[in-house]
């Protein structure tokens, strides 16, 4: 089975001030791969996240979004890009605190349209279903009545990842997962997103090798805004230029 492209980045470029954020980058991911990215502080991980969604537009390059010919979303706005199918979960959990862990996976699946008019509209059982299963997957269906602001962090980015698959994201954005979670929410992390690859394409920024290790297929190493290496966990803890970069530092 040959498997297609769905995120193509090519000789993408970002400049802050004369700070050349990425550069010359490439990057391609296929459809239904995990893959995780690597790279000291700074190497530009975040800004190549607001690049693909939008946030921030490029200096020069292109990005193109979708399996055949795909779309290039280069120019787009934020929310078609959204549209589109491009979900993102930020560092920092953002859930709806004062509103049920139910009441924040249904706005996932209404979208950005209004809190007020999203909660009081009629839901179809279709729906009600689907976020019944969104809810079960993030292991959150018994906390569904509770306040969302009550979680566990880790379940509250867990309620964040149900909100993208509620939205029904295509293609999952997720940086830094792992941080500020116990060592056991961080393994539950890691067997969620095993579990949603294959029926999502995800990249996920982290620092902690460890989680790296469990979920790891294809390591991509970013390190000043250009991709340094690729390939297993162990081939990129292996190679020189990373460890001279990166892991050798001894702080991650
Ligand atoms: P990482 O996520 O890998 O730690 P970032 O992408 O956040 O790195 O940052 C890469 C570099 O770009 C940093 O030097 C950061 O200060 C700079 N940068 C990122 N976003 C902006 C912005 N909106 N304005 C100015 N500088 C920025
Ligand atoms: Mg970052």
């Amino acid at each position: 089975m040959s498997s297609q492209v769905i995120l193509a980045a090519e000789g993408v470029n970002k400049s802050f001030d004369g700070f050349k954020a990425i550069s010359d980058l490439n990057f391609y991911l296929d459809e239904g791969e995990l893959r995780t990215v690597i790279g000291p502080n700074g190497a530009g991980k975040s800004t190549f996240l607001d690049l693909i969604t939008g946030r921030t537009r490029p200096d020069s390059g292109r990005i193109v979004f979708g399996t055949g010919l795909g779309e290039e979303i280069t120019s787009r706005k934020e929310y078609e890009i959204y549209r589109l199918g491009i979900g993102r979960k930020f560092q920092t959990p953002s859930v709806f605190a004062e509103h049920s862990v139910f009441d924040n996976i249904l706005l996932g699946l209404k979208g950005p349209r209004g809190v007020f008019r999203t909660l009081f509209a009629k839901l179809s059982s279709g729906e009600q279903d689907r976020l019944e299963e969104v809810l079960k997957t993030v292991g959150l269906f018994d906390k569904r009545h509770d306040l969302a602001g009550s979680l566990a962090h880790g379940q509250k980015q867990w309620l964040e990842i149900g909100m993208l698959l509620a939205q029904e994201a295509k293609l999952l954005l997720v940086d830094e997962p792992a941080a500020g979670m116990t060592d056991e929410e961080t393994h539950k992390t890691g067997e969620l997103l095993l579990s949603l690859a294959g029926k999502h394409s995800i990249i996920v920024i982290e620092h902690d090798m460890v989680f790296v290790r469990q979920i790891a297929r294809k390591v991509t190493v970013l390190h000043q805004g250009h991709v340094l290496c690729e390939g297993s966990v162990d081939d990129v803890q292996n190679n020189e230029e990373v460890r001279r970069v990166y892991l050798g530092r001894g702080k991650h």
